[in-house]
């Protein structure tokens, strides 16, 4: 669901209030850090109806950053993930995030770059386009 269409317009505003209340400017970036709840990973966590416990009105815990996403680039399909492209985990900037292939990015992203003769015949770009193809 979009979340243009949840809610009413009073509950998007008291909703997106209190998640810029746990958000903060990086300095000199534009990034925008996450300083509520943090997971074990690293990544921001806040309550929200994109989980919502069945049969309850209680709200589940979402990662910050798919709830940034949510509000305002839209839903993520159920075969993407979502990738930082700047590489901070706290960042909650909807335009620092893309929609991946899941396996790729974790397998990509176990690969020693720097170590690996292969990884250096492809360029940043291809591998950017091979992890957004949706094709595969
Ligand atoms: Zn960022």
């Amino acid at each position: 669901m979009w979340f243009t269409e949840w809610g009413t317009p009073k509950k998007r505003h008291a909703l997106v209030l209190r998640f810029l209340i746990k958000t903060r400017p990086v300095p000199g970036s534009e990034c925008i850090e996450w300083i509520g709840a943090i997971d074990n990973h690293g990544y921001g966590v806040f309550r929200s109806p994109l989980n919502k416990r069945r049969g309850t009105s209680v709200y589940g815990t979402s990662k910050a950053h798919r709830v940034a996403y949510w509000f305002v680039r839209g839903p993520v399909p159920s075969n993407r993930s979502i990738d930082h492209e700047c590489r901070f985990t706290r960042c909650v900037n909807p335009y620092h995030l893309r929609l991946v292939i899941p396996y790729i990015n974790t397998a990509l992203g176990n690969i020693d770059r720097h170590n690996n003769p292969v990884y250096d015949l492809v360029s940043e770009e291809d591998l950017d386009a091979f992890l957004e193809d949706e094709v595969l």
